[in-house]
């Protein structure tokens, strides 16, 4: 049973980067050519377990709202975007370089340095002055490499979300208050990639801004403070690891009023998955005054014309994934000494929901009718190779909630066994019934 086994909690990030690696869920990306600092690829378990994510978040965020629209917008946006933001001005971190061993950090971490490896008598950095670096991707666009071409690879994914207010507001004939959400790719040239996926350089972001009129930009913060927090917690990241911060008035954008961090417990402490702020009416002001467009609306009743407050949520899917990662980590400790990795994921989050294991090839026809019956609703992974005891360890491992094994009893009684991951008690059900037990069992996300 469950509670009379030992569980130990990730504690070394090590040892989730090398189960990643080892069962194909992220891993370096450009791994044949040594790797690129900052860039990462999922394989199949990470990208299924990453796609879940992102449904459920439009899921919840798109779909079940009539008051937000969805939409998906160019990479990379006309330039005047980052200079109406604040972006080409504003978006640095300051840097300091070491004379000595030439690497380069954000001055706010040289704490984190570690020692100087170039430096005779001393392993003390010799630092620069801090000087601004702005983390933005440059590219050029067209054939001709000047300075007419600059462009950006987007910083964050609302900035166009702004650009396209109007039209989106006017085809979908939504009336304030209402919200545009989209998600996709980020980049950002950041000057000290690490923990893993938690501080890439090419990320993904799924953002809500939701626009109201001033006098209600109170509610809507609270509103979806507690929307975003019940998402969380339906992850599975719920009790002491999670937990809100607000900023503090020093903290806070210029333009914004309000803002507040959902925070996770990582191995290396307490860090930022999710920012909820109140941007006030300053990103569709920039934007209707870089270009010349009229951006507010008109009140219907009151013939009040003004310009909308944003509630923005936006949330770092990488950085999510990696906290369910975190949080879904166990070592147990087995009542005959023996130990297994399980990745106690939410069912519905699962890369994989089912595994069919026969425990005879013989039994393939039986079984792969299953598997392809099951394949209609659920990823499923069949396996009939090698011991039964180490193929529910792999299944434990990319952390599948379910395997149902086939034998010789099955083709007299009609029957297969389920299997737990986390119980891992076994239960006997009928085949025909398989397809609607899982169904209820994976489902409650959906
Ligand atoms: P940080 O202070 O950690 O750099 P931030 O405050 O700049 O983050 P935002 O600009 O508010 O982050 O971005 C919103 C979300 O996007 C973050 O909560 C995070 O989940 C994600 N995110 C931001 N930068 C990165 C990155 N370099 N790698 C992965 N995810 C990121």
């Amino acid at each position: 049973m469950a509670a009379e086994r030992s569980a130990r909690r990730l504690e070394r990030m090590e040892d989730l980067v090398s189960l990643c690696a080892r069962r194909g869920f992220v891993f370096q990306s450009s791994e044949i050519y040594g790797g690129i600092n900052g860039f990462w690829d999922y394989g199949p378990l990470g990208t299924e377990l990453k796609n879940n994510l992102k449904s459920l978040w439009w899921q919840r965020v798109v779909r079940e709202r009539p008051d937000v629209e969805g939409i998906d917008t160019a990479i990379i946006a006309h330039p005047r975007t980052w200079e109406a933001s604040g972006h080409v001005e504003h978006f640095s971190d300051p840097l300091v370089d070491c004379r000595a061993c030439k690497k380069r950090f954000r001055a706010d971490q040289v704490g984190d340095a570690g020692p100087c490896s170039a430096r005779q008598g001393s392993s003390e950095h010799d630092f620069t002055e801090p000087r601004n670096f702005n983390l933005m991707l440059r590219t050029h666009i067209g054939a001709s490499e000047d300075a007419a071409a600059v462009a950006y690879l987007r910083a964050e994914t609302c900035q166009s979300i702004f650009n396209d207010f109007k039209r989106v507001r006017e085809t979908s004939r939504q009336k304030i208050p209402f919200g545009i959400a989209q998600l996709g790719k980020a980049f950002r040239n950041e000057i000290n990639p690490r923990n893993f996926t938690f501080r890439s350089r090419e990320f993904e972001q799924a953002e809500l801004e939701f626009f109201c009129h001033a006098t209600e930009r109170e509610k809507w913060f609270s509103h979806w403070t507690d929307e975003r927090m019940r998402f969380h917690r339906e992850l599975g990241l719920a009790g002491d690891r999670l937990r809100t911060r607000a900023h503090a008035t020093d903290e806070l954008a210029h333009y914004a009023r309000a803002a507040v961090d959902v925070e996770y417990l990582f191995p290396f402490g307490w860090q930022e998955i999710e920012g909820i702020h109140d941007r006030g009416s300053y990103d569709l002001s920039r934007h209707g005054e870089y270009s010349g467009k009229d951006l507010g609306v008109t009140d219907p009743e009151t013939k009040e014309h003004y310009v909308p407050v944003v509630i923005e949520t936006s949330v770092g899917i990488d950085r999510t994934c990696l906290a369910v990662m975190v949080d879904a980590y166990a070592e147990e400790t087995l009542e005959d000494g023996e130990t297994r990795i399980v990745m106690r994921f939410h069912p519905a989050l699962a890369p994989i929901q089912v595994a069919v294991l026969p425990l005879s090839k013989k039994l393939a026809e039986p079984a792969h009718r299953l598997e392809s019956e099951l394949r209609r609703r659920f990823n499923v992974f069949y396996d009939d190779a090698g011991n039964i005891g180490r193929r529910y360890r792999r299944q434990d491992e990319a952390g599948t909630p379910f395997c149902v094994t086939i034998d010789f009893e099955s083709a007299q009684d009609e029957k297969v066994t389920v299997r737990e991951r986390d119980s891992m008690e076994q239960e006997r059900i009928p085949i025909g019934a398989v397809g609607a037990v899982l169904a209820e069992r994976t489902g409650a996300l959906r």
